[in-house]
């Protein structure tokens, strides 16, 4: 079949779908991507609300520095990126600590200097990394040719991926005290608090190569998006149509059609039926399942937690609530776990960015961690026992923001709360399930094939996971096995 001919459904405009589907759109395929919301971005969405635009979840521009994974698909696919280097990535507080983490690390190895050596062996890992990753991860390997790819990038970057094997294994914990840093309390919770915002566990749990990647971040740019992250899936959806294809918003995708493990085409909640040789599902497996009308099997606590998200959007004084160069805080409580209300991210629209809030004001998202269950458990109790609990979290949440930041308490003109349930509804992931899996193993993940031939997922619950870089590498990922089927060259 000429690619020409090959007709694509994408379920989900979220940063992963609209990726996947620009992919194949800019290769001459036929898309149509069903997104039920009246707007793109999922999880990386910004939206309306009194006269502010808020960003719903992600608020940081990571991977599009040279070469990176979200400036590599602003060349392919033509699109110029509306991002501004952030001066400082974010400021990270605990206590009496405060540090602002910029480009060159010298905060933190001021604060800890016995940590220089862990940087040091931190950077070469990354910078390894990023060089295994350009042009897309053939992980997890999906036939010999994925390996031969493998086998030639690692011996192009040798002998750097022999010395990569070494952290395969280990956790973000194990390689601290390789360097005698895990018995420093603040130190420890710093990492645990950068690695739980970016690969969703602490550094008990987490994998030391994944852990690399992300205490990367910072390092290797963080920025700041005109008009809110969520133009980022504006202008992939502008693309799509640019390429020849249709982003229908409003439409809800409630079943797929299949012959065993064929997809014959999908149907929309609003009655139309669409044919399609290949899909593309941007869901989680929990929520295809629904789809295909299985019950998924029911959420199970697991070690470590995955999350969901509670988070606050506030209207803000600009003039008492002012953080001069520092558009996001990270704060984290004096003790205790991290998550539910005991660290928080706060992100703050830019003073110069008018199209986020109305004068004199600005847009603020502030997430915490949380366990989705208690969420649905407390609504199924009673609408008093839900209320109650957001409540309680509204105000955790803002002690916390207050303790740092105690100007905070009289700029504060607007609060609305968002809760697994809310995220649920929003985003279509069944169980309000947000920010990706627990990256605690490089070998136990997710790829993108399916039960069925011609459907493959998308998205952060798949190989390399959470964040925007993250979904657009498995976009690729994606693009490439689902077109290897037709013999075509993949993305
Ligand atoms: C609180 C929070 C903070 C974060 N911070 C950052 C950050 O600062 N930087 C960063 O890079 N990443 C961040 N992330 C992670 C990042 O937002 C996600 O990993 C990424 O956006 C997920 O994209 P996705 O492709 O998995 O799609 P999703 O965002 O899950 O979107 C799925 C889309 O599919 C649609 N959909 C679902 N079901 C259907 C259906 N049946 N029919 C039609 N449409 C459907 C939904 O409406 C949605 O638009 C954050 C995430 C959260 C929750």
């Amino acid at each position: 079949m000429d690619i020409q001919d090959l007709h694509c459904i994408v379920i989900g405009a979220g940063t992963g779908g609209l990726a996947a589907g620009a992919l194949l759109a800019r290769k001459g395929a036929q898309v149509t991507l069903l997104e039920m919301q009246d707007y793109p971005g999922g999880c990386a969405g910004t939206f309306s609300l009194g006269g502010y635009r808020f960003d719903a979840g992600a608020t940081i521009g990571c991977g599009f520095h040279e070469g990176g994974p979200m400036d590599a698909l602003g060349r392919e696919l033509d699109i110029s990126w509306p991002v501004k280097l952030e001066p400082v990535a974010w400021q990270y507080r605990h206590r009496d600590l405060s540090l602002d983490l910029t480009l060159t690390r010298t905060a933190v190895l001021d604060r800890f200097p016995r940590s220089a050596a862990f940087w040091k062996e931190q950077s070469m890992l990354a910078e390894l990394l990023w060089k295994l990753s350009y042009g897309g991860l053939s992980w997890p390997v999906a036939s010999p040719r994925d390996l031969a790819n493998l086998a030639q990038k690692a011996v192009t970057a040798f002998p750097g991926t022999a010395r990569l094997l070494k952290f395969a294994t280990m956790t973000a914990l194990e390689w601290l005290e390789s360097h005698g840093l895990n018995t420093d309390g603040q130190f420890v919770r710093f990492i645990d608090a950068q690695l739980l915002v970016s690969v969703q566990t602490t550094s008990r749990f987490a994998n030391a190569v994944n852990a690399a990647i992300a205490l990367d971040l910072p390092v290797s740019g963080a920025s700041r998006i005109d008009g809110g992250i969520g133009r980022i899936p504006e202008l992939l959806a502008d693309s799509i149509e640019r390429y020849g294809g249709a982003v229908l918003y409003g439409k809800k995708v409630d079943r797929i059609d299949s012959i065993r493990r064929e997809v014959l085409g999908v149907e929309t909640t609003d009655g139309d039926a669409l044919a399609a040789d290949l899909v593309i599902a941007n869901l989680t497996p929990d929520s295809l399942a629904l789809l295909e009308g299985r019950t998924p099997e029911p959420a199970v606590e697991t070690l470590p937690p995955r999350w969901g998200a509670f988070t606050l959007y506030l209207g803000v004084d600009s003039a008492a609530f002012s953080l001069p160069g520092i558009n996001h805080v990270q704060i984290t409580a004096s003790e205790g776990e991290l998550g539910e209300g005991r660290s928080i991210f706060v992100s703050i629209s830019p003073e110069d960015d008018p199209t986020r809030s109305p004068d004199g004001l600005r847009a603020v998202t502030i997430s915490t961690h949380t366990r989705p269950g208690p969420w649905f458990e407390a609504l199924a109790q009673s609408r008093q026992s839900y209320q109650e609990m957001k409540e309680r979290y509204t105000s955790e949440v803002l002690s916390l923001l207050k303790e740092q930041l105690p100007e905070a308490a009289g700029a504060i003109r607007s609060i609305t709360a968002g809760t697994p349930v809310t995220w649920e509804r929003w985003t279509g992931r069944r169980g309000g399930y947000v920010g990706g899996y627990p990256q605690t193993s490089l070998f136990d993940v997710r790829s993108p094939s399916s039960n069925y031939d011609n459907l493959f997922f998308v998205g952060d619950s798949i190989f390399p996971g959470q964040s925007m870089p993250g979904v657009v590498t498995g976009a690729r990922r994606c693009v490439e096995l689902a077109l290897r089927r037709y013999g075509k060259k993949g993305g």
